[in-house]
């Protein structure tokens, strides 16, 4: 996600590499570079116009003095208005005071809202909540299949029409899954509905035919982050049509550019408030505008990586880790046990990608198997507690052993030794700079 964009940015903010102060050419140069890179990713014309005249104008502002050197104040002043182009403050669901609470769902055919069905129901079990999933997607063959398919994945209740598939009246089913929620104590209603291949009238009509009678206190736009320029349009005429409160980006994982994600807000005034990165139930979380403006400034995720952690292991576990890594004696040792942890939650390609730095190698992540985390467990099991716990003391003839030891090459131990370094001495930063790192390569 954001692959080129992040490159795009890193190469704009390296020729600001070494400059003692920024002569108004440099930062003219580099809003250049910046927009040409913003254009590239598919983001909206107006809105990257508006983040440009704003960059430059802080830029050769009176802002520009201080401890950061000229390339990290260049970078943080584009991360503070990526964040403010994402929306600045996280937006979670608003429940409603009398349950249930109705999240209808609305977008394309295809754009992922049953599948988000499932991810919701999934998410909001977690939250301690009993969601009910409602089919009112009756024009789509085999939608309300699917549905029930999601539903019982999530472990969640499904309300579909009797007749099936292809049949029946949307309005009505939403109307009596209402009644059915209320009747069996299910505190959260998400309905999906139908979409088409493109907008069209009916279908906006039959839309807001189901937000009338339902009264939904969310009404989740769900948008295909790779559908790039069309995203504004088909935007606008959701909000036109059927209004919304919030925005789910889906697809997040493919190879899009990105620009749904960053006009989207912008163009609609609707906040964006999930992301989808997957096929599976599990890829799926609340958006934060800050990380995803970190991430896509290469500046890992550490937050995100804290709180998967907090996750999969109790929580007082969890805050010795963070103080751990924010400190910078996060162990290999350590690192085991999130690996243990975390490989039940989902690819190691993602959660590595959300360590600082990654996104330089990421022609290695992308190579990265998740057989590969069997490896690296193999190669970790194999250290002596000393090892793991000071990798600084692997030398040459240990990491040999190493290799021997776990069945590996000595390259793939000095691989994972030398990730493990260099994730280790972003934190490091991370945790000296309160949040703002030195941006490796930069230098200052
Ligand atoms: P709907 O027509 O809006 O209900 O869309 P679906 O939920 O049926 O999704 C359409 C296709 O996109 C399905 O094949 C899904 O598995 C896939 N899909 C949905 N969300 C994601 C996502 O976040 N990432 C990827 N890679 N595929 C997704």
């Amino acid at each position: 996600m954001f692959d080129t964009l992040q490159d795009r940015l890193q190469s704009a903010f390296k020729n600001l590499r070494g400059k003692g102060r920024l002569s108004e050419a440099d930062i003219d140069a580099t809003a250049r570079e910046i927009r040409v890179a913003l254009l590239d990713a598919d983001v909206a014309v107006p809105v990257v116009r508006d983040f440009i005249a704003r960059i430059k104008e802080r830029a050769t502002g009176s802002e520009v003095s201080g401890a950061l050197n000229p390339a990290q104040q260049v970078i943080k002043i584009v991360n503070e208005e990526l964040v403010g182009i994402l929306g600045g403050e996280t937006r979670r669901i608003r429940f409603a005071k009398n349950p249930p609470t109705v999240i209808m769902l609305a977008g394309l055919q295809g754009a992922g809202k049953t599948t988000l069905a499932g991810k919701l129901g999934r998410w909001l079990k977690e939250q301690g909540k009993s969601p009910m999933l409602v089919a009112a997607d009756l024009q789509r063959p085999n939608a309300v299949t699917q549905l029930q398919v999601v539903g019982e994945q999530a472990g969640v209740t499904v309300f579909a029409p009797e007749a099936g598939n292809g049949v029946g009246d949307p309005v009505k089913v939403a109307r009596d899954a209402i009644s059915e929620a209320t009747r069996t104590l299910h505190d959260v209603v998400v309905v999906d509905t139908a979409g088409r291949l493109g907008i069209d009238a009916e279908l906006m009509k039959q839309a807001s035919d189901i937000r009338d009678a339902v009264q939904p206190d969310e009404v989740l736009f769900v948008i295909d982050a790779m559908i790039g320029q069309d995203a504004v349009q088909t935007a606008e005429a959701f909000l036109e049509g059927v209004d919304f409160t919030g925005v789910v980006l889906s697809k997040l994982d493919g190879d899009a550019r990105g620009g749904a994600a960053l006009s989207v807000r912008s163009v609609t005034g609707r906040p964006i408030m999930f992301a989808s990165t997957g096929e599976k139930l599990t890829d799926f979380d609340v958006f934060h505008p800050d990380r995803m403006a970190s991430r896509i400034l290469d500046m890992g995720d550490v937050m995100t990586l804290i709180e998967q952690a907090e996750k999969a292991f109790d929580a007082e576990q969890a805050a010795a880790d963070a103080e751990k890594i924010m400190g910078g004696s996060f162990t290999l040792q350590d690192f085991l046990k999130q690996i243990e942890a975390m490989s039940k939650m989902g690819s190691m390609t993602k959660i590595l990608g959300m360590l600082p730095g990654m996104g330089q190698i990421k022609d290695q992540l992308a190579d990265f198997d998740d057989r590969e985390v069997d490896k690296i467990k193999a190669i970790i099991l194999s250290m002596t507690p000393a090892e793991r716990n000071q990798p600084k003391m692997i030398d040459g003839s240990r990491r040999a052993r190493i290799a021997a030891g776990s069945g590996t090459q000595v390259s793939d131990v000095n691989q994972l030794v030398e990730r493990f370094f260099a994730a280790q001495k972003m934190m490091q930063q991370m945790a000296k700079g309160g949040g703002m790192p030195g941006m490796p390569n930069l230098g200052g």
